[in-house]
């Protein structure tokens, strides 16, 4: 597995308005550091402990991305050097990510992941929460978190029409957000996160600009090591 060699070739395949960022979780930091070596900068985790642990024995240039579900107790632990966190699901852990952020103090870049997949993901908002969200009165007084823009999953199947299905629908749900809601400090929509190894082709077809690729860059991950 030669990890600058996969990070090459997935970047040549990649338009140059689609961010990659690099999931790393499971492998050890001195496979991460070959795509670090590389020139490569932005990093996946989505466990807090393995990527607070990583983070600390890693360069300080790396720019951390959160992609897996966070709990509100957690928020602390990333506060000082998260990048972005991709999956805030709920006005209470803005709430949180704010209060911490504040004390850095730091404003920091969150996207709202929404629920487009089937019944097996079990995270993420609809188009209704969405809404509610941003013009929560909450929000509304919030200044350290932006919200950056939206992040998805597509549902695990070789349905291409579905998954395709599933992407189309959620570059609409942001498109249809940009438009009710317009631009301001706290709400600065530029992101739209879809698209894994099986699927970053069709993400981007959807309209996805930042790509979270793993076994595709690192391999296969065992989880038993
Ligand atoms: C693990 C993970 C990825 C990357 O998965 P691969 O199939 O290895 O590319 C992307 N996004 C999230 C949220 C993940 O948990």
């Amino acid at each position: 597995m030669d990890v600058a060699e996969n990070l090459k070739s997935l970047q040549s395949e990649l338009p140059d308005h689609v961010q990659l960022v690099a999931v790393s979780k499971v492998h050890p930091v001195d496979h991460i550091m070959q795509a670090y070596h590389a020139g490569h900068r932005d990093f996946g985790e989505n466990k807090v402990q393995e990527m607070t642990t990583k983070a600390e024995k890693m360069p300080d240039d790396i720019r951390w991305h959160l992609i897996g579900h966070l709990q509100r107790n957690k928020v602390k632990y990333i506060v000082d050097f998260v990048h972005l966190i991709h999956s805030v699901d709920s006005v209470k852990l803005l709430k949180e990510i704010e209060k911490r952020a504040s004390k850095v103090p730091r404003v920091i870049d969150v996207l709202l992941q929404v629920h487009i997949a089937g019944e097996e993901s079990k995270f993420g908002l609809d188009e209704a929460e969405c809404a509610e969200v941003l013009s929560s009165e909450a929000f509304g007084n919030m200044q350290h978190v932006r919200v950056r823009g939206l992040m998805g999953m597509a549902t695990f199947t070789d349905d291409q029409e579905q998954v395709k299905r599933e992407f189309n629908s959620l570059k609409a749900l942001y498109e249809r957000l940009k438009e009710r809601f317009p631009a301001n400090d706290r709400w600065q929509p530029e992101v739209l996160s879809m698209g894994m190894s099986g699927d970053y082709q069709l993400a981007i077809e959807a309209g996805s600009n930042m790509v979270r690729v793993g076994s595709k860059i690192f391999g296969e991950r065992n989880y038993d090591q």
